[in-house]
């Protein structure tokens, strides 16, 4: 445990300094944050504070500097020298085919992420995801629009199904599957996986497999004759435009009805599901292998956060997170061992970070909600909630530890709230 946690740890050091600061990330964050850490240390000091030194005239990108606050002049509270745990999908390129477009935040463009990777994925109506498959299961929550998906079972049973805002989707890994997009307008849906440097472009796709076998082989296979497997679209297909489907009804009973389908679920509602806490400060909806016997691998919660309000000090035993922004704006600080600590804000569209039990907390700082999925390579969702840990231990023990008594100590709340109102 000791031994992964120092593998984890996001502080810099000599060689890592090095390795970041080749990169485009640190780049980025460079000129996000405009300080060194030597200035953000100078910045923590009282003199700074009473100086002229932070409104001093310097380059800047306004627009950046608006999003990100906290990321360039931090609370106080910040010390050390933290990597970036920020991303945003705004960064990366976009790989548009006719029919849509697909772009990724891996462990490429995110370092400090090595277990999770996610791609966000845009279909027109009747568009398909080529068939395919890869390395390792894939959680999909859909942003926008409608989707059918399929995908099968080793033992030869087929799920197809139809999915909409809101909805997400479990493929295991080597399980192949496609994605359409329906009417009226097609899909947009994220993807995230298991696996730090998963790349969507490194997928195994039908094209693929049936273009590099010697066309004797394949008609040997499939008894297609050479003619009609010399007429197959040229690999790789990728994402192509294809005609909106018909009924979901119809395509069941066209590949077999009952005979071939599957009986286990690969969709769920994510989205309209009852929330697993409702508070003031807003709604989480947890999706784990308790109910949604799928997901093995990688689990979820998607969380909505009221204005001022934040998801409480806590961390997570048995898994990193990755966080997706769907809405709204917001500042997140974690503290790692020894006395390091950087905040850094969030926008929509930004991916987070945070390594196995960092203490950290989300604050909503702007006026509407926050929407924002949690993502962790586990079987369950687990995290600590420090107020609950602070009213379960004995009272002589708190006022040891922060010099307050029983009744000061009531006002801590003493059941895991997750949200807390403003
Ligand atoms: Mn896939
Ligand atoms: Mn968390």
């Amino acid at each position: 445990m000791r031994k992964e946690m120092e593998e984890d740890v996001l502080v810099e050091n000599q060689s890592r300094r090095k390795f970041i600061g080749n990169s485009s990330l640190a780049l980025v964050v460079a000129a996000l944050a405009n300080v060194t850490a030597e200035g953000q240390q100078k910045a923590n000091t009282q003199k700074a504070e009473h100086d002229h030194s932070s409104s001093d005239p310097g380059q800047e990108n306004k627009t950046l500097l608006d999003l990100n606050p906290n990321s360039n002049t931090p609370p106080p509270t910040d010390h050390g020298d933290v990597l970036p745990f920020w991303y945003s999908f705004d960064l990366v390129k976009k790989r548009v085919e006719e029919g849509g477009w697909t772009h990724e935040v891996t462990q490429r463009e995110l370092p400090v992420s090595k277990n999770v990777a996610g791609v966000n994925m845009r279909l027109t109506a009747g568009s398909y995801r080529e068939m395919h498959w890869h390395t390792a299961d894939e959680w999909a929550y859909v942003l926008y629009g409608n989707a059918r998906v399929t995908v099968m079972h080793p033992d030869g049973s087929q799920f197809i199904g139809d999915v909409r805002e809101g909805d997400l989707w479990i493929f295991p890994a080597g399980f192949p599957h496609s994605i359409q997009g329906l009417g009226p307008d097609g899909t947009e849906f994220l993807l995230v996986f298991p696996q730090g440097d998963f790349s969507e472009d490194g997928t195994f796709l039908l094209s693929e497999f049936m273009a590099h076998i010697p066309p004797e082989v394949v008609a040997k296979n499939t008894g297609l004759s050479i003619e009609t497997i010399s007429d197959f679209p040229e690999a790789p297909m990728y994402i192509f435009p294809g005609s909106v489907p018909g009924s979901l009804e119809q395509d069941k009973k066209e590949i077999g009805g009952e005979a071939v389908l599957s009986k286990l679920q690969y969709t769920f509602h994510l989205k309209s599901m009852e929330p697993t806490r409702v508070t003031h400060g807003g709604e989480v909806r947890i999706v784990d292998s308790r109910n949604f016997p799928l997901s093995t691998r990688i689990v979820g919660a998607l969380v909505t956060l009221k204005p001022g309000g934040i998801r409480e000090m806590h961390w997570h035993p048995n898994a990193s997170e990755w966080q997706f922004w769907i809405a709204g704006k917001g500042r997140m600080t974690m503290v790692l061992p020894v006395a390091n600590a950087r905040t850094m804000d969030f926008n929509a569209n930004d991916v987070g970070y945070v390594p196995p039990n960092a203490g950290h907390y989300i604050e909503n700082t702007g006026d509407s909600d926050v929407v924002f999925l949690e993502l962790f390579a586990a079987s369950e969702f687990m995290d600590v909630s420090l107020n609950q840990w602070l009213r379960r231990v004995p009272s002589e023990m708190l006022k040891a530890h922060l010099n307050i008594d029983v009744a000061t100590a009531k006002v801590i709340p003493s059941e895991k709230l997750q949200l807390l109102p403003l």
